[in-house]
């Protein structure tokens, strides 16, 4: 069913209790695992539910679950305003903002979820209600890290935005893969010292520009105050002891967000197939190396790619069901066109974080397979809230859960 508006989502769910149907919930369809396509049932679609409403002085924005993070931007842009939405164009907030949101400029104003101050709602007994830190604040916990195995249906988002920050570029090198061992290296290094308004990225692939054959991208975008700072933050790019090792390189380029949008989207085009999976990590290099290196061996064609970044958490986050990240995240991402390559290559993500998952303290569920590979994506005890909440707000299991979920 596609819904355009509240009555409709209640519609919805009143006939999904009368017909005994489980729920799934589409809004921008991004799922990298296709969370929202499940057996029997009903699919409920809220992409046409993609209003955005800005009041700048309250800097807040009502944001409906079908609006695309790139379109918010815009709509923000104009003034002069941010949010940090997600790397990608086509990302639904709905989606986005449930299951954490880790966008640009995450690094210093938190996963996405944090900047949620309210949500309505269409419970599973179909009722519309409104939930924040002071209403209905089981479900504004749960909503903010619950993801795909969220137990109602969000129609508004209420989030607070930030001032445009002046100055969004970025500085990039280009290196060959025979420079991954030093790479990784330098990265783990540096990471700690990374200034929160860099997000310092290694991305490898077999189609990188300046390089002939496999290479690895060093991007490290910036949010600032002024050129200075952006300068200033970025100088440990300069300093980097490799950079004469690398085959490309640009000095800071003040892009804005477009051309950053624009450099992304070249590893995640349409019409491809895809399988990823994901870990974070705070293991020791030397344990990790000998993983990447192997995923780099097995890399297939681009535009699959393996994506390294650089988090580095504060100690302290608000309480939320959000509650697993660490120092670094990796992630891969398997991409091809043929359907007669599954085979091939449908099983190279998860089969690498599978024989690395000794060195995760859990995943992502931005980038989940939890449908091929269950695995830790919040903490046992907010695992534990979750059910609880669940099982008072949705008894008979009108939502579909996590797939897989974790054992
Ligand atoms: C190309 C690409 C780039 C990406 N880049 C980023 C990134 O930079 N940062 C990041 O954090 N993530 C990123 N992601 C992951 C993405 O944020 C998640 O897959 C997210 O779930 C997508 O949201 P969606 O609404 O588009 O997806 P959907 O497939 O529509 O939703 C996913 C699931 O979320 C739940 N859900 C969605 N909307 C609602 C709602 N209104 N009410 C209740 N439940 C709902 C449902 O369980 C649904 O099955 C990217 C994904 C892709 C494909």
């Amino acid at each position: 069913m596609q819904a355009e508006n509240v009555a409709d989502v209640i519609t919805a769910v009143e006939f999904a209790k009368r017909q005994n149907y489980k729920i799934a919930v589409r809004s921008g369809g991004h799922s990298w695992a296709g969370n929202h396509v499940r057996d029997g049932g009903l699919l409920l679609d809220l992409s046409a539910m993609n209003s955005c409403a800005v009041n700048k002085e309250a800097m807040l924005a009502i944001v409906g679950p079908g609006c695309k993070g790139n379109d918010l931007a815009d709509r923000l842009g104009k003034d002069k305003l941010f949010f940090p939405v997600g790397h990608c164009k086509g990302v639904g907030v709905g989606g986005y903002l449930l299951q954490g949101g880790y966008g640009w400029h995450s690094r210093t104003l938190g996963p996405a979820c944090m900047s949620v101050e309210g949500l309505d709602i269409v419970t599973a007994d179909g009722n519309l209600v409104h939930a924040s830190e002071t209403e209905n604040a089981d479900l504004y916990w749960a909503a903010r890290g619950a993801g795909p195995g969220f137990f109602g249906v969000v129609t508004s988002f209420y989030l607070r935005v930030y001032e445009r920050p002046p100055v969004i570029g970025f500085t990039l090198q280009n290196y060959p893969i025979s420079c991954l061992e030093e790479l990784f290296n330098w990265a783990y290094e540096v990471g700690p010292f990374v200034s929160r308004s860099v997000e310092l990225m290694l991305i490898m692939s077999r189609n990188v520009l300046g390089v002939h054959g496999p290479g690895i991208i060093v991007i490290a975008p910036v949010f600032a105050n002024s050129p200075s700072e952006a300068t200033d933050a970025t100088r440990f790019m300069r300093d980097n002891p490799l950079r004469e090792k690398a085959t490309l390189q640009l000095p800071f380029v003040p892009s804005g967000l477009r051309l950053l949008y624009r450099g992304v989207q070249r590893h995640y085009p349409d019409g491809y197939r895809y399988a990823v999976d994901n870990m974070w990590t705070h293991a020791r290099i030397e344990d990790l190396l000998p993983g990447l290196k192997t995923i780099a061996d097995t890399l297939p064609p681009a535009p699959s790619h393996v994506l390294w970044m650089n988090w580095m958490p504060p100690a302290e986050r608000p309480d939320m069901a959000y509650s697993m990240e660490d120092r670094i995240y990796l992630s891969l991402y398997g991409a091809w066109k043929d359907k007669a390559d599954d085979d091939k290559y449908a099983s190279w993500a998860v089969s690498h974080m599978e024989a690395m998952q000794d060195l995760a303290s859990g995943i992502q569920l931005a980038d989940e397979n939890l449908g091929e590979r269950p695995a830790r994506f919040a903490s046992n005890e907010n695992m534990g809230k979750l059910d609880l909440i669940r099982a008072d707000r949705d008894p008979d299991n009108r939502f579909h859960s996590w797939m897989g979920r974790l054992k």
